[in-house]
């Protein structure tokens, strides 16, 4: 998706949640943790996460229409209500035509006109379903494909516009992998049942589709098996998750010549200008898709190819069409996400107004629901956890005076975005329409799509953001060496500003400090102070960092979920040592503060406890078991208990705090525990 905002290199805290929901009774308490969740019965060191959360997962029952339900989604679910007040107050003040109310409000009044949408049926498919039909060779189909991308539909080919690895002060266009309808190349091949049951999701979700468009069912099931074989032999070229995580490996920037060269069947320039994109270089990412894409174009009938096209084309749409379509979506998705029932329809608009005209939105959300003192305190917080970090890199055993000195400049050059943009960014060229849902919706793809292009060869604007306000998340982007916190996760239980330190520290702290550890991570440790790929490690040290790593690859390889899946240490390789790093800062920051020299105890707890305690609580969450399992491939973050107990079991303090000993479950030899940053 175009408007995903994430640009793609960028690390995120958690992977996106889509659509949360319905809060039960969970209220912030006077004690800011949660003691009647802990499960005391539970030793701490045997399982941490579950002393802590045990009587919680015991007893909260994850909402039908979510996929998994903890801190993450109910403080979304208080946003998506918040949002959703601010939305009906904007659709109900006629605002002027153009004016920022006049636009979040009637995008999501046309969302919510279910009358109209409901009449239309397929009908707003109709035109571009014609266009395919009038396809004759694989020129005009990538013609088309051309044209379709122009609007913002990517259909065959993925790109983005960011910055360039190798000059950080320029943004590249970089074609990427496409043309898979399951998460990642192995759901292809794979004959473990619940794959299996992936595929014949996949194969019904197209059928239906193509029904609910008019074709004959037996029509419709044959080109489920066409796109089926053709996505097939598409996912050969494609790289796994774990190779997309190698920076180098996907940074192949060349002349637009050689690509033409190396996939000749593909006509670049047709293409390009269809798209409307003007340049002469590119980046790659993978071009063994292109190549492969290239020679498949021919080698495959032209009719399968229509066929294909046509069901990406209505699958991408079909949310914005009648309930029959989306339920046939829902259908399919629920495979992965587990989820019972569909999540209301003025919670998707929330969502898909969120989404798309965010820094609309997000502008009459910081007016109501965040202040300055919120922020005031978490530059306090980051100042004092940047200078926790220092303290740790000059005292590291394992690193020289050389490296070390690189290291501090690339931490004293973090720029840090707290709550929201500066500068907001312009939508003058969206224009909504109140009576006409389907027609708005292309609007808002049109100007993410024109916005992207505008950026190809250009200075990148380092003001600019990747998530939208209300969002509950944060992130790292290696390119602008950026730490950015949106307002929406600087609320309790990450945050409160009369929470004590304690509590901030282990919640919020630690988000902080695994989002500066991705600046150190196995990626990014790749990119200097300025946001370019060059290796800025003596080589011995770089060779030690490897080691270490490989270390907490084996330990995260031997976790288990469900029926013993593992753990994809490679996988989850940077964000585990973003986990382990951020703990260990946050609490070096927390012991600068009064309390953290303090031991006076709070509902029994000493502070260093209360900090673990703040710390394993904002992980808490319940996840349906199809979610776990598409998780464990395409996630690169670890499963929650794994985000607490893992790090824990790795640091000392965490030791002493709770009298962990030999013998306990999660107990490390001393030597053996990683200690990295
Ligand atoms: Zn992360």
């Amino acid at each position: 998706m175009k408007y995903s905002l994430l640009p793609f290199a960028a690390f995120a805290l958690v992977m996106s949640q889509s659509c949360k929901n319905k809060s039960d009774s969970e209220t912030a308490q006077k004690s800011y943790f949660d003691v009647s969740g802990m499960d005391t019965s539970v030793k701490p060191g045997d399982n941490f996460y579950e002393y802590v959360n045990g009587t919680w997962l015991k007893n909260s029952k994850i909402p039908d229409d979510q996929s998994a339900w903890g801190s993450f989604y109910t403080l979304y679910q208080e946003n998506l209500n918040k949002l959703k007040g601010l939305l009906e107050e904007a659709a109900a003040s006629k605002s002027e035509k153009g004016s920022l109310e006049q636009k979040v409000g009637d995008y999501y009044a046309s969302g919510m006109d279910t009358l109209t949408i409901e009449k239309l049926g397929a009908e707003p498919l109709k035109p571009a379903l014609a266009k395919i039909d009038a396809v004759t060779d694989h020129n005009s189909l990538m013609k088309l494909v051309g044209k379709f991308a122009a609007s913002g539909e990517d259909y065959l080919i993925g790109y983005y516009v960011g910055a360039d690895d190798k000059n950080s002060a320029m943004n590249i266009l970089t074609m990427y992998q496409s043309g898979l309808t399951l998460p990642e190349k192995e759901y292809y091949t794979r004959t473990d049942s619940a794959t299996e049951a992936s595929r014949l999701a996949m194969k019904k979700h197209i059928t239906d589709l193509f029904v609910l468009c008019g074709e004959e069912k037996t029509i419709a099931e044959k080109n489920a098996g066409i796109i089926l074989a053709l996505e097939t032999e598409m996912a050969k070229s494609h790289r796994s998750p774990v190779e997309l995580r190698n920076p180098q490996l996907n940074y192949n920037k060349m002349p637009v010549a050689e690509l033409q060269k190396r996939s000749p069947n593909i006509n670049w320039k047709e293409l390009f200008g269809a798209i409307g994109i003007s340049t002469d270089s590119v980046n790659v990412g993978q071009p063994a898709y292109y190549e492969s894409l290239s020679k498949l174009l021919v080698s495959q009938p032209i009719s399968a190819w229509k066929t294909k096209l046509k069901y990406d084309y209505i699958s991408t749409n079909a949310n914005l069409l009648s309930k029959a379509f989306i339920t046939a979506n829902f259908e399919f998705d629920r495979v992965f996400s587990g989820q019972k029932k569909q999540s209301s329809r003025w919670k998707k608009m929330v969502s898909r107004v969120d989404g798309g005209l965010g820094e609309l939105l997000g502008q009459l959300y910081v007016k109501k629901y965040f202040n300055d003192t919120a922020k005031q305190r978490m530059d306090e917080l980051v100042n004092n956890l940047q200078k926790a970090f220092a303290a740790r890199i000059q005292q590291l055993d394992w690193m020289s005076p050389e490296t070390k000195e690189k290291a501090m400049t690339k931490l004293n050059s973090f720029m840090k975005k707290i709550g929201y943009p500066n500068k907001w960014k312009n939508f003058d060229d969206v224009s909504i329409d109140r009576t006409n849902f389907f027609a708005n919706a292309l609007s808002v793809r049109m100007h993410h799509q024109k916005e992207e292009l505008a950026k190809i060869n250009k200075p990148v604007d380092r003001t600019e953001w990747g998530m939208s306000p209300p969002t509950v998340n944060a992130y790292y982007n290696p390119s602008n060496n950026e730490i950015v916190f949106p307002a929406g996760i600087l609320q309790f239980p990450f945050f409160d500003a009369n929470a004590d330190d304690a509590i901030n520290y282990g919640a919020i702290g630690m988000v902080i400090g695994h989002e500066m550890t991705h600046g150190f991570d196995d990626q990014g440790s790749q990119y200097d102070h300025q946001g370019n790929m060059v290796n800025w490690w003596t080589k011995e040290d770089g060779e030690k960092f490897k080691t270490k790593t490989t270390g907490l690859v084996d330990l995260y390889s031997s976790y288990t979920i469900l029926d013993n899946l593992h753990v994809k240490g490679d996988l989850t390789l940077g964000e585990n040592i973003a986990d382990v790093g951020g703990l260990a800062i946050a609490y070096d920051a927390f012991k600068m503060t009064k309390q953290g020299q303090d031991t006076t105890k709070i509902d029994g707890f000493t502070p260093d406890q209360r900090f673990f305690l703040g710390y394993a609580q904002v992980w808490r969450m319940k996840s349906r078991d199809e979610n776990l399992r598409s998780r464990i491939t395409t996630d690169p973050h670890s499963p929650e208990m794994y985000r607490v107990n893992g790090p824990a079991s790795n640091f000392d303090p965490f030791y002493i705090a709770f009298g962990v000993k030999e013998g306990d479950k999660m107990y490390i030899a001393p030597d053996k525990r990683a200690k990295i940053w």
